[in-house]
């Protein structure tokens, strides 16, 4: 790893060539998104127009997280034909109704698509300007899909950032530059990101989505902004036909990238070199005691990623320059290669990278690959740890707060302990 702040990437012409599988997939949808937008996001409502499927869905991947009033729920729409759908939008404008009257704490009210046949059927986006009209000034009705059909789990995250973008007011031409910082990170990341870009020299920061729904930037070609997440592309597309510019840079996971995407964010606002150099020089010092016990468990360890949470790459780079792990495998759902330019430069160039996902093959070549660690979903981790293998599982790495400096040690930790628990119950 690297002992000083890295001075940038050397390459940009660098590729490695990535295998396209296509075949069963076994992700969750974007409606798991919800789980931590609805954290993020104080006074959203997330209202899934969905079946019973949906229902239970959200109740078992978020059952364990409700600690106060849920700001999700269920609208079920049962079968019925075309006729119907009229009735549907009745109920549904009762349901929103009964809720807004219940809810008074609620200003952003989300119609959350879903994949069964008869919401397919329901035009979410007229039902959503229809009860603006009818909420408006209190609240506004704004409509995403979280379907399957169309969505990995992360992917909703993206759906709903893109379908609040038209909400950020203009920014005039003349305005002073400012930073977007776009995906949702934990309240305690976040504020620990500020801080930092305070004493980078940054004021101006704001955070897209941000805690509440009526503080948002204003946008505009003096706008910068820089992804926290890397499964953002519809909505970055929305903010630069705003125009916002990217600031192209890997992704704040481990001391490294979290050193990269500060200093990429203090470059495009000419802040000076060699104070950022300092600055950052003493976060990298700290990080690297908080990774080396992680260091001395997981070096020359393998892992295998099944695609999921679209994480993969910047983890893959963090576990194999940081950590010293050696990634067999990368399967990702979708590769943006644009934003994960930066990413791919800094991954060894024998490594094999699968987009998309043949679950049967992957696991074929799982069993044959016999990794010490596979990061996986759900669905895939019981039957793999009856194999034999030890399992991570990707979601957890989206709940989790696991960017910048301070939480690289907690980063490390998620993929140590479950070696170090397997190691347990051999002995
Ligand atoms: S949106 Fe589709 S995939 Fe997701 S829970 Fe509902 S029915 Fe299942």
């Amino acid at each position: 790893m690297n002992n000083v702040v890295p001075s940038g990437i050397a390459s940009k012409d660098f590729s490695i060539p990535v295998i396209q599988e296509r075949g069963q997939r076994e992700v969750f949808c974007g409606l798991t998104g919800i789980i931590w937008l609805h954290r993020k996001i104080h006074d959203a409502f997330f209202l899934i127009v969905g079946s019973r499927t949906c229902a239970h869905l959200m109740q078992s991947a978020a059952g364990v997280m409700i600690f106060a009033e849920p700001r999700f729920a269920t609208a079920i729409i049962d079968e019925r034909d075309l006729a119907g759908l009229a009735d549907v939008n009745d109920e549904l404008d009762r349901i929103v109704e009964r809720l807004l009257q219940r809810r008074s704490d609620i200003r952003l009210l989300f119609l959350v698509g879903s994949c069964p046949s008869e919401v397919i059927k329901l035009d979410l986006s007229r039902a959503a300007a229809r009860l603006s009209r009818k909420f408006l000034p209190s609240v506004r009705v704004l409509n995403y899909s979280g379907s399957g059909i169309e969505t990995t789990f992360t992917q909703g995250e993206d759906a709903c950032l893109a379908s609040m973008a038209p909400l950020l007011a203009g920014a005039p031409a003349n305005e002073a530059p400012s930073l977007l910082i776009v995906g949702t990170l934990a309240d305690v990341v976040e504020d620990q990101f500020q801080r930092l870009f305070a004493e980078l020299g940054i004021d101006k920061v704001r955070f897209f989505p941000p805690r509440t729904s009526t503080d948002l930037a204003s946008i505009g070609p003096n706008t910068r902004y820089l992804l926290a997440q890397p499964f953002l592309a519809d909505a970055a597309r929305a903010l630069e036909e705003r125009g916002a510019v990217r600031i192209a840079a890997p992704f704040p996971l481990g001391a490294e990238g979290t050193s990269l995407w500060f200093k990429a964010a203090c470059d495009a606002f000419g802040i000076d070199s060699e104070h950022v150099q300092k600055v950052l020089a003493a976060k990298i010092a700290r990080v690297q005691l908080s990774l080396a016990p992680h260091r001395e468990r997981l070096a020359g360890k393998t892992v295998f990623f099944f695609p999921d949470s679209q994480l993969e790459i910047p983890l893959a780079r963090f576990l194999s320059r940081e950590l010293g792990m050696r990634p067999v495998e990368i399967g990702i759902p979708f590769l943006h290669r644009k934003h994960l330019a930066e990413e791919l430069e800094m991954l060894a160039p024998d490594i094999r990278i699968v987009e998309g996902q043949h679950v049967d093959n992957q696991l074929d070549r799982c069993r044959v690959a016999k990794p010490d660690l596979v990061v996986c979903g759900l669905g895939l981790a019981n039957p793999l740890e009856a194999l034999g293998m030890t399992t991570k599982w990707s979601i957890e790495l989206v709940f989790t707060p696991i960017q910048g400096f301070e939480q690289a040690g907690d980063l490390a930790g998620l993929f140590s302990r479950p070696l170090q628990r397997r190691l347990k119950l051999a002995a």
